[in-house]
């Protein structure tokens, strides 16, 4: 009997109708004789609802009582899928995430899961039953509930495949699979049967929402196969192509995938740019300006340092856009007058565009040609930034939809067969 563990998104849970549907298709996977662990996420729309009310009543919630608030949404789900499944004759229990337990830090709203106890979700199984655990959340050392930051179901659900062994973990959502770029923005994107690890590691670091990147990082730890797939099929459809459909994460690359010298596009509205310029140049200044940032806890992205002109320097560098009011204010009070910059020049209207692809390695020429196509776009780049596997560009964020459309034809991601 093999275990498989299915997650469902908000969308795929987003009404009674589709909670029935999602039961209906569990029971088939349970009927066909294999043991199934659910984890979905809360109602489509329901995390906003919650923490939306949060903020009308405190400017910066009390971050352990949003978790406590947040991490409703699921339960409300589990409960709901248990009764769904019950009335299709399904045995079933749901479980909170403090229950099983699932053990996390005490990094409320963005807690890391340290470990899972499965005896209890074990002998629901061997008791034939289908086992439900909430999305999204766990319970610190102190018997907080916490949860795993935005999209931390995906994360949830391959934590438990990984901790139990499951012979997969299928990602159901309103998408049949990790396309070359965002199908919403890109109509002619193109769904890929397989993505490698890396590349579905960068594509989620670079933006693509598709999966939470901390469950891609359990993927890889554990070697955990994951698929990404649709929850809005017909449900009652044939087992065994709904086990073959969508974008499975693979761990070997094979020559087809070097053959294509970029693979997705990502990219990201999340972001924020700030200069110093003027700079004195000298040894230690990018520590006296980073350095600050980072004791406030603001993660750093890009950064630029231009070529020193008559002994000053501009210093560039982004950070994620819901911390640009506090990067701005170290700046201006701490950073500024201690390094004696003539000025503090920020922009928040920024995006982030990146192509991707394990292909890069062996392909020259890849970078040049997506400066070529956005200059022919007369879009303006701001910043680089270059890994081994992927080119990011910072551009006015106005642009950004032009942008991926531009690269996504200049790869040739459009065309069946792949990029050149
Ligand atoms: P869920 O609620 O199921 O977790 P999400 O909204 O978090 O769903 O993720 C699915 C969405 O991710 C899709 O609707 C799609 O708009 C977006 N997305 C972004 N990039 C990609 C991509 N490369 N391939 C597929 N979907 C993508
Ligand atoms: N409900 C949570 C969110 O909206 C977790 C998830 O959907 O993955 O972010
Ligand atoms: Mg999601």
């Amino acid at each position: 009997m093999a275990l498989y563990v299915h997650k469902y998104g908000g969308t795929s849970m987003g009404s009674v109708e589709r909670i029935q549907n999602v039961a209906r298709r569990v029971a088939k996977w349970h009927q066909a004789g294999h043991q199934v662990v659910v984890v979905p996420s809360a109602m489509s729309g329901e995390t906003n609802r919650l923490l939306g009310m949060a903020r009308e009543i405190q400017k910066n919630p009390d971050p352990r009582e949003l978790d406590m608030l947040a991490s409703t949404g699921e339960q409300v789900s589990v409960a709901l899928l248990s009764m769904a499944l019950q009335e299709l004759g399904v045995a079933a229990r749901s479980y909170a995430g403090w229950q099983v337990p699932i053990r996390t830090d005490s990094a409320f709203n963005k807690a890391r899961i340290q470990s899972i106890d499965d005896a209890r979700v074990r002998a629901d199984l061997d008791a034939n039953k289908v086992v439900i655990i909430t999305g999204f959340q766990g319970v610190d050392d102190q018997n907080n509930i916490t949860t795993l930051g935005r999209g931390g179901s995906d994360t949830s659900a391959v934590a438990v495949a990984a901790a139990m062994g499951a012979v997969e973990c299928l990602i159901y959502t309103d998408v049949d699979g990790v396309y070359t770029t965002d199908p919403r923005v890109v109509p002619e994107a193109r769904r890929m049967n397989v993505i490698s690890f890396e590349e579905m590691l960068e594509m989620a670091s670079l933006g693509s929402k598709v999966l939470q990147i901390r469950s891609v990082e359990f993927a890889g730890r554990y070697r955990m196969p994951t698929r990404v797939l649709s929850s809005l099929t017909d449900p009652t459809g044939s087992l065994a192509e709904e086990m073959a459909s969508g974008t499975l994460i693979t761990f070997e690359e094979d020559e087809k995938m070097e053959t294509a010298a970029v693979s997705g596009i990502a990219f990201s509205r999340d972001e924020a740019k700030l200069t110093l310029l003027a700079v004195p140049d000298k040894p230690g200044i990018a520590h006296s300006i980073l350095g600050p940032i980072a004791a406030a806890n603001i993660d750093v992205d890009v950064i630029v340092q231009n070529q020193s002109v008559a002994g000053t320097t501009d210093f560039s560098f982004t950070v994620n856009r819901a911390e640009y009011n506090r990067a701005v204010e170290v700046l201006t009070k701490e950073v500024q007058p201690a390094v004696g910059a003539r000025e503090v020049v920020t922009d928040d209207k920024v995006c982030k565009v990146s192509i991707v692809g394990i292909g890069m390695r062996s392909h020259v020429g890849i970078a040049s040609l997506m400066f070529q196509t956005l200059s022919q776009e007369g879009i303006n780049i701001q910043m680089i930034s270059t890994s081994e596997i992927k080119t990011s560009v910072i551009i006015a964020d106005k642009y950004m939809e032009l942008a991926v459309r531009a690269l996504h034809k200049a790869f040739g991601l459009d065309q069946p067969g792949g990029s050149l």
